[in-house]
């Protein structure tokens, strides 16, 4: 498929008194046209600091220290702030984890869905307005012609997100990044979030990156993830990879911990122990040898990305070396 973006090698610190955190070390990956990318990790793995650099919206302490980013083959690092303005919310839109922060609290819903429609599609007032009706009615929200006169606090918070994504989808954005959209949200609210993102995809041909700490979501929705830890992205390959041919031993664990659906393995849910490295000064080597069961004495340097199984199927791991095959291949030759 065409690359719609790519991310090569990016790197993103904070300047803090105890030093320079570096949020992101090392992020490389690449979204086709059409993909649903999941980036999943624990929170602090510098999910949401990629999502920011993309959209060029990290500021000071933060500074994007080094790395391309590619939409539609043109740099979007230094890209002029007229440029951005036409690309933000037009061709790449963003939805965030606590829509009240990104939703104006005096100003009706249907307002500022025709807001956005006026800005980017040139709509006239009346038009506007009733495209937003649609766009609401699209996402599900039920008697749209009396919602749309309605201000933020009258809406729940799954009303709210709903809201959320008709206006991130409302210009057909080619590149749609979602960060936690369901996080704050209770499991039903969530699942129908999900349902209707998986919907709303059929539909149309925008790529979505959906950036999450939970891989059942990862699961319900995605074709394509990158396990992020530390900084730094551990495998990359389709859900298929991640789940049945495991390529990490994070990503490993990461499944461990995943409730099964009916519960039959409940009782065998496996946190991972132990806590993320310190990403000021991190240590030399894997960034998950502290916590990894599998560690040995060359993980003390950073392990090469190596390609696990098949195409773009991609691990962070040096027990990976000497040719393609998953982590229980590797385990097994290794007895
Ligand atoms: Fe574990 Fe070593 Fe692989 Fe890191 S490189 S994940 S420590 S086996
Ligand atoms: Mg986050």
């Amino acid at each position: 498929t065409e690359q719609l973006l790519t991310v090569d090698n990016l790197r993103v610190s904070f300047h803090t008194r105890a030093g320079e955190n570096q949020a992101v070390r090392s992020v490389s990956f690449r979204v086709g046209a059409g993909d649903t990318l999941g980036i999943v990790g624990e929170s602090g793995s510098g999910k949401s600091v990629t999502a920011k650099a993309i959209m060029d919206l990290i500021a000071a302490p933060g500074e994007v220290l080094g790395g391309e980013i590619r939409f539609r083959g043109e740099s979007l690092r230094g890209l002029p702030q007229k440029k951005w303005r036409q690309l933000r919310g037009n061709r790449i839109a963003m939805v965030f984890q606590d829509p009240m922060t990104s939703l104006n609290p005096v100003k009706t819903i249907g307002y500022q869905i025709a807001e956005v429609l006026r800005r980017h599609k040139g709509l006239g007032k009346e038009a506007a307005l009733k495209e937003s009706v649609n766009m609401l009615r699209k996402v599900g929200i039920n008697e749209p012609e009396r919602r749309v006169h309605q201000y933020p606090h009258e809406f729940s918070g799954g009303m709210r997100q709903r809201v959320m994504i008709a206006m991130a989808l409302s210009c057909d954005p080619e590149l749609l990044i979602a960060d936690e959209p369901t996080t704050a949200l209770d499991v039903t609210i969530q699942a129908q979030l999900l349902d209707l993102l998986t919907q709303l995809k059929q539909q149309s041909d925008t790529a979505i990156v959906l950036i999450t700490h939970d891989l059942g979501v990862v699961a319900k929705v995605c074709t394509r993830v990158v396990v992020m830890y530390a900084g730094m992205v551990m495998e990359e390959g389709t859900v298929e990879d991640i789940f049945y041919r495991t390529g990490h031993p994070y990503t490993q664990g990461l499944l461990r911990s995943l409730p099964q659906r009916g519960g039959a393995n409940r009782e065998r849910l496996v946190p991972i122990e132990g806590s993320p490295p310190d990403l000021i000064d991190p240590e030399p080597g894997c960034p998950f040898r502290e916590r990894c069961p599998y560690a040995f004495e060359k993980c003390g340097e950073l392990p090469p990305m190596l390609e696990t199984e098949g195409d773009g199927h991609r691990s962070l791991c040096w027990l990976l070396e000497g040719g393609k095959r998953t982590l229980a291949q590797a385990l097994e030759e290794r007895g």
